[in-house]
């Protein structure tokens, strides 16, 4: 478009230092005759640009602020769609993540109750020293660390204030306080304490002092089954 070549003309000249008249000396766009028709009619031929030939300067000048604007508020979107997908990704791998889990890959070998003239108050899953315990759902490690009988335990408490025990550990890699997942490493199944072979000793108590319940079918409740 000629009106714009023009004014783009001017402007290029004006802001190389020359002033807008010596755009006229060349014969271009008689800036200083805008609404001399016959300066007009050179220019823009059949177009009647006599008007016009001062207002692209200016509205020239405005479009690279205007491309700025346009450039600064397209990298505000295009931040905030990351961000939106970021989010969304992030809640669907909360939604896909398991929220129970089998404590570790073992063979029943104890239940929950009378045994051998006592109460067993957990449930006894036997393999090999090294194999990994998990936590069976989210919660806060309350403790971990020597215990009598147990050798090693960690003890996490869950949302609903049940509390989970895991014992005979040949070690563990949690730190009371820390928050730790549904299946996230905790501990290695060992041997340790009151223990006749490699297993892990799981108990689950109704509240941190509460009654010891049955591991089964509180894993059972929770979609784990062993
Ligand atoms: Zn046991």
């Amino acid at each position: 478009m000629v009106v714009a070549a023009v004014a783009a003309g001017a402007f290029a000249a004006a802001t190389a230092g020359q002033t807008l008249q010596s755009v006229s000396d060349e014969g271009v766009t008689p800036l200083a005759n805008a609404y001399d028709g016959n300066g007009a009619h050179g220019v823009g031929g059949d177009t009647p640009v006599a008007a016009p030939a001062i207002l692209p300067v200016e509205s020239s000048a405005d479009a690279s602020a205007e491309v700025r604007k346009l450039t600064e508020s397209k990298k505000i979107t295009d931040a905030r769609k990351r961000a939106e997908e970021e989010a969304a990704r992030k809640a669907a791998e909360e939604a896909a993540r398991p929220k129970s889990f089998r404590p570790t890959n073992g063979v029943l070998t104890s239940a929950f109750g009378a045994r051998w003239g006592t109460s067993h108050s957990g449930i006894d899953l036997a393999a090999p020293i090294g194999t990994p315990i998990y936590s069976v759902a989210d919660g806060t490690v309350i403790e971990s660390g020597p215990a009598s009988g147990f050798g090693l335990w960690v003890r996490v408490q869950h949302d609903d204030g049940s509390v989970a025990v895991y014992g005979h550990m040949n070690s563990y890699s949690v730190y009371t306080g820390q928050q730790v997942e549904a299946g996230q490493k905790i501990a290695e199944v060992g041997n340790r304490g009151q223990s006749t072979g490699p297993h892990l000793h799981f108990e689950v108590w109704a509240g941190e002092d509460g009654a010891k319940i049955d591991p089964l079918s509180w894993l059972r409740s929770r979609g784990v089954s062993i």
